[in-house]
């Protein structure tokens, strides 16, 4: 088969494919504790899915609006106005399934050849994939362990060309669970606000789970708003990703293109699936504070567990799920340490690699499990990494 070129420009995320060596192996007998898949072990909260469940009962099983439902829209306008203290207009909003697609989709919009995009690296993997995919070239803003994964606004400064047509940023950070601060966020903003010609996206996707401070949205910054995708969902924060529901909010001058490019990919978005999500964004919040409460507890078990383990470093986690230790003093790399977790101690964990060029040294532990189940990763681990001789 001929497969067309651009092909080989597309990336993957590993967590799937270590996902599916964990299954393989649990299917002959092993035990893995899945510290891999960056998912909620926690149900979709009740009143949700009788939201959804009804909606399918009263028929809403049927194609929606491309952009989304106008309720749904309105819904997330009203939400962003009081989180982020936008007056947010609901036709700047469009709704996806997932929050993927509006990776995708602005990206696509935007990137092309000749055109240098930003992204954070160790970062997301489908961010640089994409931009590949585009032929846009990524640049990768580093964050460094020095900093406690944060980067260095200096050197990003200097990676601002003529070229540069896109930022990401990514706040609480996955995989290195590092939380962009108040004043990073406006020096960026500061840096690119009399640019015209850049756009931010903001992928905000763990808004909700920060362990200090407020989250800040770079488009709450004066000027911001015209030039931030922020890019959000429903995935994390309720618990939902089966349900397949993200969304974007942008300057309105981008919605008829990404609207184009959901036309032509998927249509809309699940029409119950959006009638959930209006449920959860204007019903009780408690599960999500109780969500936070348990990631609190299991943050400190592992980061601390982690940095009893003799070659490894965890600086702390800020926000999301990760931790991200370096484990080079261990004397593995990335892939070996991936590799041995999963055969001796049965942990499944992602090497730092699959997040960019400067992951190798670290690898990303999911604490989407419970404590028992992370106690006993840890206590695998810690073996494992004694008996290296
Ligand atoms: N952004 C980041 C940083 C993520 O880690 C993920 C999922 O892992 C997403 C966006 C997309 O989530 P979804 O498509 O499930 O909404």
């Amino acid at each position: 088969m001929t497969l067309a070129s651009r092909m080989d420009n597309l990336g993957t995320e590993t967590a799937f494919e270590v996902l599916a060596k964990a299954r393989a192996l649990e299917a002959q007998g092993k035990e893995i504790v899945h510290l891999e898949i960056g998912e909620p072990d926690f149900d979709t909260p009740k009143h949700i899915v009788e939201a959804g469940v009804q909606a399918l009962r009263d028929g809403q099983t049927h194609y929606g609006p491309t952009a989304g439902l106008p309720q749904l829209r309105e819904a997330i306008a009203r939400n962003s106005r009081e989180v982020r203290g936008i007056d947010t207009d609901p036709g700047h909003v469009v709704v996806t399934p997932g929050a993927k697609p509006i990776m995708f989709y602005v990206i696509l919009a935007l990137a092309e050849p000749g055109v240098e995009v930003i992204h954070p690296n160790p970062g997301f993997p489908i961010y640089e994939s994409m931009i590949r995919f585009s032929g846009g070239t990524p640049v990768p803003m580093r964050l460094l362990e020095s900093k406690g994964y944060h980067p260095d606004l200096d050197d990003l400064a200097q990676k601002i060309t003529s070229k540069t047509r896109l930022i990401i940023i990514n706040s609480p950070e996955n995989p290195c669970g590092s939380a962009l601060t108040r004043e990073e966020l406006e020096t960026i903003a500061d840096l690119v606000k009399d640019r015209d010609d850049i756009y931010v996206m903001s992928d905000e996707i763990y808004k909700d789970i920060l362990y200090t401070g407020e989250h800040h949205s770079i488009a709450a910054f004066p000027g911001m708003d015209a030039k931030t995708i922020i890019l959000d969902g429903f995935s994390k924060s309720y618990a939902m990703t089966g349900w397949r529901l993200g969304y974007g909010i942008m300057p309105p001058e981008l919605v008829p293109s990404v609207v184009k490019l959901a036309v032509n990919s998927v249509s809309c978005a699940a029409t119950f699936s959006q009638l959930a999500a209006v449920a959860a964004l204007d019903g009780p919040q408690d599960d999500v504070q109780a969500m936070l409460a348990e990631f609190t507890q299991r943050r400190r078990l592992i980061a601390d567990g982690l940095r009893s383990i003799p070659g490894i470093n965890c600086p702390e986690p800020e926000g999301a799920f990760y931790a991200f230790p370096n484990i080079s003093g261990t004397g593995l790399t990335s892939a070996e340490f991936e590799d041995r977790a999963m055969n001796e101690a049965g942990v499944a964990l992602l090497s730092g690699l699959g997040f960019g060029e400067f992951g190798e040294g670290y690898v990303r532990l999911s604490y989407a499990n419970s404590q028992e189940n992370i106690s006993k990763a840890l206590e695998n681990l810690d073996a494992m990494v004694r008996n290296l001789g």
